[in-house]
């Protein structure tokens, strides 16, 4: 990002440029160009623009003032705006509106990049991996991984601390299943967090166990922390450093928003310091950890919105109600079809629940509440209802997984907004009908019956907690139904599939509405900031079999290009 003085000289012109802008609409363009000399455009972009705006569906060119476009159509319209010091770049490809992502981890991901990645694998090439990790690392230190998942294997069941235990004696390891929600360790993990036959589970936690009650080495959810807390924690250096990979990964996958699901005080902090130094190279919407000191905190501050012209938010808390499907972490109303005596875990009971809702609604805070499983879902839905919120209010439930069909409804008639990461419908694919059955398996993701019952839907990946993090995974997966690996072929129940108009809404303007951002960011219009994506080909017409292939070519947040080729980024300096 080459921030520099020129951006903050042009904010100065931001309001003479909305004014203008005005004028540019009502089509006094030659007037308002005019009154204007002097202070033209920083920069104009030209090449193909789908702007997702009915009034103005393509255009050729763009101009931007103080990171907002004020100019937008032909390349003669746009040309008025031009003075001597205007910089000039010409947009490889199709611009569209800059990708949002509705759920990431943002410190999950910087974590992920620098340990094993274990998306698709068997389990003996996890075992290799590990093995080849371990000859580089000193005895004793831990060795960990991320995005297994058993739907991979045959047969599909949960792995064993002995496995890993033949091929790493002396490391403690401790590998996270894709969901994020459950870790296979081995029995020097167990042995340091202090796990055997006679450690209950912890509530909302479950610790898998073999014959006479020994631990198996997968635990899931809360009992997973008796392992996080004997690794030791990352410094500051290492949390900034990973964080500052994982904005740079954003950038390359075209993300120009994304809304993190969860963060601590610490991650809030470095934002801020990056926003601070004008080294947040895209925009984050922070949805705060929904307890703790974190809770406590920001309970006592409010929210705070649209820090550094809009580059970085804090106003909604993330609650978690339940765990993930794959691990039977979800909370169902019936139990697991292939678990006869299981329903799931609770990781947040009525009472706590509804005091963080009413809480959070008293100091202008948006929840979003993680709910997978149908309960968990019909819970987060009758405490909103019990708070009294309004649909002003947007709340919203992460992931809706398994949803009861009497529960359809209450989403558009409250306003709740349902948060989807539909790159899941590959990873659902594998195992989820095994979970809920027949039955319950054609209200598992059905994003295409919630659209239709006029229900806000804002689509993510929940990367890392997801076999793909790229905003072009998420519309293939929209408009295929297939997941990251392509897979099922004919589409996980095609039925749910949304045609590609749709799906770009999804990943550009549904989730700025459900950010409160519609004003700001999801179509290129004057007056908005300038945040755009240009890819290889335009998806509107380009095969839906390979929207998931289509490349990234720029991505700009504020009339900044925050990645780009090398030959435009040549360009620019000139
Ligand atoms: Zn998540």
């Amino acid at each position: 990002m080459n921030a520099g003085s020129a951006k903050v000289t042009c904010r100065r012109h931001v309001k003479a440029y909305t004014l203008c802008s005005i004028g540019l609409a009502l089509g006094l363009t030659a007037a308002c160009a005019r009154s204007e000399a002097g202070s033209a455009a920083d920069v104009i972009f030209a090449g193909r623009f789908v702007t997702l705006d009915a009034g103005r569906p393509e255009a050729e060119a763009m101009a931007v003032t103080g990171g907002r476009i004020i100019a937008i159509g032909s390349n003669a319209e746009v040309e008025r705006l031009a003075g001597p010091e205007t910089r000039r770049v010409q947009v490889p490809g199709v611009a569209l509106p800059g990708f949002a992502d509705a759920h990431v981890h943002v410190s999950a991901l910087g974590e992920q990049l620098e340990m094993l990645n274990l998306r698709g694998l068997s389990k003996e090439d996890i075992l290799a991996r590990v093995s080849e990790l371990i000859a580089k690392t000193p005895e004793g230190e831990w060795i960990q991984g991320r995005g297994w998942d058993q739907g991979f294997w045959k047969p599909a069941v949960f792995p064993t601390a002995a496995e890993l235990d033949k091929v790493s004696p002396r490391h403690p390891v401790a590998l996270t299943r894709i969901d994020g929600h459950s870790v296979w360790v081995n029995s020097l993990a167990l042995e340091r967090a202090g796990i055997t036959r006679e450690t209950k589970d912890p509530e909302g936690g479950l610790i898998m166990r073999g014959p006479a009650g020994r631990p198996t080495g997968m635990l899931v959810d809360r009992a997973t922390y008796a392992v996080s807390r004997v690794i030791p924690a990352p410094d500051r250096e290492q949390r900034e450093r990973r964080i500052r990979a994982a904005l740079r990964q954003y950038t390359e996958w075209g993300l120009t928003s994304v809304h993190d699901s969860g963060a601590d005080l610490d991650t809030i902090a470095i934002l801020k310091e990056l926003l601070g130094a004008d080294e947040l190279p895209i925009r984050v919407y922070v949805m705060a950890r929904g307890s703790g000191e974190t809770a406590a905190a920001y309970l006592a501050r409010g929210p705070e919105i649209g820090l550094g012209e809009g580059r970085l938010t804090i106003r909604s808390f993330k609650i978690m109600l339940d765990g993930a499907l794959g691990s039977r972490g979800a909370q169902l109303a019936e139990p697991y079809a292939d678990a006869p005596g299981e329903r799931g875990l609770e990781l947040l009971a009525d009472g706590p629940l509804d005091a963080i809702t009413r809480d959070a609604s008293a100091k202008g805070f948006q929840v979003n509440a993680h709910a997978i499983g149908d309960l968990a879902i019909r819970r987060a839905l009758n405490a909103f209802e019990r708070a009294g919120i309004t649909p002003e209010q947007r709340f919203r439930i992460e992931h809706v997984s398994v949803l009861a069909p009497a529960d359809l409804p209450r989403f558009a008639r409250l306003g709740v907004i349902a948060s989807m990461q539909p790159n899941f419908v590959g990873e659902y694919s594998r195992w989820a009908e095994e979970r809920v059955g027949r039955e319950r398996i054609r209200w598992v993701y059905p994003t295409k019956t919630l659209l239709d019952s006029g229900a806000m839907v804002a689509t993510g990946s929940d990367y890392p907690a997801a076999d793909s993090g790229s905003p072009l995974t998420t519309l293939y997966s929209l408009v295929t139904r297939k997941g990251a690996r392509r897979e099922p072929a004919g589409g996980w129940f095609p039925e749910q599939r949304v045609d590609v108009d749709t799906a770009l809404r999804l990943v550009t303007a549904t989730p700025a509405y459900a950010a409160f951002q519609e004003d700001d960011l999801g179509a290129l219009t004057i007056g908005r900031y300038a945040d755009f994506t240009a890819l290889s080909a335009d998806p509107r017409t380009h095969p839906a079999d390979q929207l998931q292939d289509l490349d990234i070519r720029m991505t700009v947040v504020a009339g900044e290009m925050v990645f780009g080729s090398p030959q435009t980024r040549e360009s620019r300096r000139r």
